[in-house]
């Protein structure tokens, strides 16, 4: 065994053996795997080796995409069969939300290049005959879809990597991982150590217990899951005789399960609902090929709705029933890339469809590792999206929920219930009894929107057969009341958010944006490490307030942040709610060595009140002797202020467009300032409103979220921050990259677009946008403008199609619409509100 290596990778499954591989193909080959017992002995073996191209994710649909087309080449690169069968795969609709996701998808796959057909019943029994087809709408098909032999293209992989200088070493099995001062990683080995620069973690069920080894608590749990094999069927073996083709991938989304052929016979894999969590605390050391006993009560009612559907599988006996550990996090999706506060430790785990995950998600990471930054936006599936709350009783909760999941139809508006609440700002109660319907993001709490007192969905509205298998309506509320219906087009809650931005646009609003990631930034190279690292310029004036982003190396977007200056060496540092972990963990590992920068996380000691609206000099006047001319406290500026006996540093920003004020103040003073706002505002028309208004007023004034209109993918300047991007500043992080792109041109342009013709589904973001019905470009965000009184979407389009007045057309959930490109900021685009 070798005792020093350029990248040790931990775990000889599927995802481990790919990062090998990349790496290898990347031109690393001093790289060496380490695995315990035998190659795929994990969960690898046992999988049904199904490649679903479906996925909801921008970051996951690529990955996936990648990988099927990987293993297509693999079986003549290496000589090693991998026994690939692209032999489709059809997903069936029953009912019309479930269409209406399917077109949902269909736009995301559009963008990323995934093929996608449309299939009538008829065409359906034409494929798959055994199939009962009355009771359809119809049906989805990936034709490149299909399945491979999961430890077949483990050892190709392995075989491609070895090819190029990789080694591989089983029945191995690491007991400690150590950082050195100098950095370098020793990894110590039941039969030695290796000291390297670089350590991947692709330890699958073993996750949490390698995360342990360096301090960290891995947010992944398995849970239980089941197929079942049958014996052979006549008509399937009759139709292999006959040469006819396998009729591919079979999924019953609204029952939960997949179904394809095996061996003449059929196999079924269900999602079963109360499918628990397993190797809560690891594996046993000696668990190798291991398997659970088989629980088929769980699996009765997918039985039977599977013989309906396809009576075969009831003609036949049960040859086998596997059921295995497949591990999760919280959110399904997998986590690729750096762990958190450790240097060159890499993860990847927590694949639940880790076959199909692992070409695509070892070719990223291994360019992240080689080259420091992936090339396709990996924030959905990015370790850092989960912070430190996602302790153990919150990933039981969480990951048995996320498998029951995996069929359920995916609104854009769902708001999953377990594990909740979790984190509240102090004013929760406040809310919730001024109606609010909370929705959930890094484990707070935070009001989606105000339902008016006693507002109850009916009994006519709960009772639409929309859906079959999940119920498309949030949870029931202390009360007993259901106040939010689910869906891809403008539900129940649209009007209500329409009043509350019109309240905000007339009167005055207040939100709670406590979920703000923030930290200080202090001491005597604070300023130009700011500098350094960020592209605008840094505030200069003590009280000044500017946006600046950090880019990757090559100019793209990876955080936002808004810069305070509190003080002559300080900082305050405020980012999105969602990315505390990834942005903090960003800005920590590019502190100077010297000491001579701080950096303070302060997100729990600060809550953050927004007061926004033509009426909130009004209401803040009454409290503060502050002075709130426009002259003393202009826009983009910050002061400490006191508001009533309670104190505040008051931002004049907002993410809303409306003269206003962020309060960021000790957040065990929120609900005093919380009560003195809506006492003082009484008079003015304050009403409290939520993250929903909130977006819909940022469309309006065409302002980015990360990561959506700002993203890796997409240079700075393709996003349109020009104004923030100071090219005439020395040096920035990312600023040669920028240049070198602007360069090279560019692919994309940013643009704010009208879309025509709605009347109850507006875009989401991820929807196609065409020109002569040629693809080009996607909507990254939309909704309704309530200011505007339009329909609007956000989105990235090629350069040349960016003037306004461009017609555009847009696919909203199948139907085509008319677009135009409008004018940027088309709610008060010389911020004369703002400034007022
Ligand atoms: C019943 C079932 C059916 C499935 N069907 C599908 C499917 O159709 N399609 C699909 O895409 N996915 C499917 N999956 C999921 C798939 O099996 C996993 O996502 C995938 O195998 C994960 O691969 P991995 O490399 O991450 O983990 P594993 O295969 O578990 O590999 C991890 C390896 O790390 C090794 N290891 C751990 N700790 C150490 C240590 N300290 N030192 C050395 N080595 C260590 C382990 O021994 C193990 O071999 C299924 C899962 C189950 C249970």
């Amino acid at each position: 065994m070798k005792s020093h290596a350029r990248v040790v990778v931990i775990g000889g499954g599927v995802v481990g053996v790919s990062t090998l591989y990349h790496l290898v193909k990347k031109g690393w080959s001093d790289v060496v795997l380490i695995e315990r017992k035998e190659l795929t002995s994990g969960s690898t073996w046992h999988a049904a080796g199904l490649l679903p191209l479906f996925n909801m994710s921008y970051s996951v649909g690529q990955i996936h995409k990648y990988s099927v087309k990987l293993y297509e080449s693999l079986e003549a690169e290496t000589g090693q069969h991998v026994g690939l069968r692209q032999c489709s795969n059809i997903r069936l609709a029953r009912t019309k939300d479930r269409w209406d996701e399917y077109m949902y998808y269909a736009g995301v796959a559009e963008t990323i290049g995934v093929n996608v057909k449309i299939l009538t019943p008829a065409q359906v029994k034409e494929i798959w005959p055994l199939c009962e087809t009355d009771d359809l709408l119809g049906a989805i098909q990936h034709v490149d879809d299909g399945y491979v032999q999961p430890a077949d293209l483990t050892q190709a992989l392995a075989k491609g990597a070895r090819a190029g200088g990789a080694e591989i070493y089983r029945y191995t099995a690491v007991t400690g991982i150590e950082q050195k001062s100098g950095g370098e990683w020793v990894v110590s080995t039941d039969k030695g150590d290796i000291t390297c620069e670089h350590v991947v973690s692709a330890t699958g069920n073993f996750a949490r217990r390698t995360g342990e080894m360096v301090g960290l608590d891995v947010p992944v749990i398995p849970v239980e899951h089941q197929y079942i094999v049958t014996e052979p069927h006549p008509a399937i073996v009759e139709r292999q005789k006959a040469g006819l083709p396998e009729m591919g991938v079979l999924r019953e989304s609204d029952s939960s399960w997949y179904m394809r052929e095996e061996n003449g016979g059929l196999l079924l894999g269900p999602y079963e609902v109360g499918a628990p969590c397993c190797y809560v605390d690891g594996p046993s050391d000696d668990s190798e090929y291991e398997l659970f006993q088989e629980d088929l009560e769980r699996l009765e009612p997918h039985i039977e709705t599977a013989i309906a559907r396809v009576p075969a599988f009831g003609e036949v006996g049960v040859k086998q029933v596997y059921n295995g550990a497949i591990a999760y996090t919280p959110d399904g999706s997998p986590i690729i890339g750096p762990a958190w506060e450790l240097k060159n430790f890499w993860l990847n785990e927590g694949h639940s469809f880790g076959v199909t995950a692992a070409g695509g998600a070892g070719w990223q990471l291994a360019e992240w590792i080689v080259e420091g930054e992936p090339s396709i936006d990996m924030m959905g599936v990015d370790p850092r999206r989960f912070g430190p709350y996602a302790s153990r009783g919150y990933l039981k909760q969480k990951n048995e929920e996320a498998y029951a999941n995996v069929f359920t139809t995916h609104f854009p508006d769902e708001e999953r219930p377990a594990a909740r609440p979790l984190k509240r700002a102090p004013c929760y109660d406040r809310m919730k009894a001024l109606g609010a319907v909370f929705g959930s993001v890094y484990g707070w709490e935070r009001p989606n929107w105000f339902a008016p007192e006693g507002y109850c969905l009916t009994e006519e509205d709960l009772n639409r057969p929309d859906v079959l298998l999940n119920e498309n309506h949030s949870p029931a509320l202390d009360d007993g009341r259901i106040v939010e219906k689910y869906s891809f087009r403008r539900s129940n809650y649209f009007e209500h958010v329409g009043k509350e931005c019109r309240n905000v646009h007339e009167n005055v609003g207040l939100l709670d944006m406590s979920a703000f990631a923030k930290c200080t930034i202090k001491g005597p190279g604070a300023e130009s490490w700011l500098e350094s690292i960020l592209a605008n310029k840094i505030p200069k004036k003590i009280g000044r307030v500017g946006l600046c982003h950090l880019l990757t190396k090559y100019g793209g977007v990876k955080s936002e942040f808004t810069v305070y200056k509190t003080g002559p060496q300080s900082y305050y540092l405020v980012s999105a709610g969602a990315y505390e972990r990834h942005d903090h963990d960003i800005l920590q590992k590019l502190l100077p060595a010297d000491g001579s920068v701080r950096f303070t996380p302060v997100t729990t000691a600060y809550g953050v009140l927004v007061l926004a609206g033509p009426k909130s000099r009004d209401v803040l006047a009454k409290l503060t002797d502050a002075d709130l001319s426009n002259k003393a406290f202009p826009w983009l500026t910050g002061k400490r202020i006191s508001i009533g006996h309670a104190m505040a540093d008051a931002l004049r920003v907002n993410f809303v467009g409306e003269l206003g004020w962020e309060f960021h103040h000790p957040i065990e003073m929120q609900n005093t300032i919380f009560d003195l706002l809506m006492e003082a505002g009484a008079e003015f028309g304050i009403k409290p409103f939520g993250i929903r208004a909130m977006d819909s007023m940022r469309l309006e004034k065409s302002y980015r979220l990360i990561p959506r209109e700002l993203s890796i993918e997409y240079s700075a300047l393709e996003s349109g921050l020009d104004r923030f991007v100071r090219l005439d500043k020395e040096d920035f992080l990312g600023k040669a990259g920028l240049e070198a792109w602007k360069e090279r041109g560019f692919r994309w342009q940013f643009v704010t677009m009208e879309v025509h013709d709605v009347t109850d589904a507006d875009a989401r973001g991820n929807e196609a946008i065409y020109r002569g019905g040629e693809l080009v470009g996607r909507a990254t965000s939309g909704g309704y403008g309530w200011r505007l009184g339009k329909s609007l979407a956000l989105a990235m389009v090629h350069p040349d199609l960016a003037e306004v007045g461009t017609k555009l057309e847009i696919k909203i959930l199948g139907k085509m619409h008319r677009a135009t490109v409008i004018p940027e900021s088309p709610f008060d685009p010389e911020n004369e509100a703002l400034r007022a």
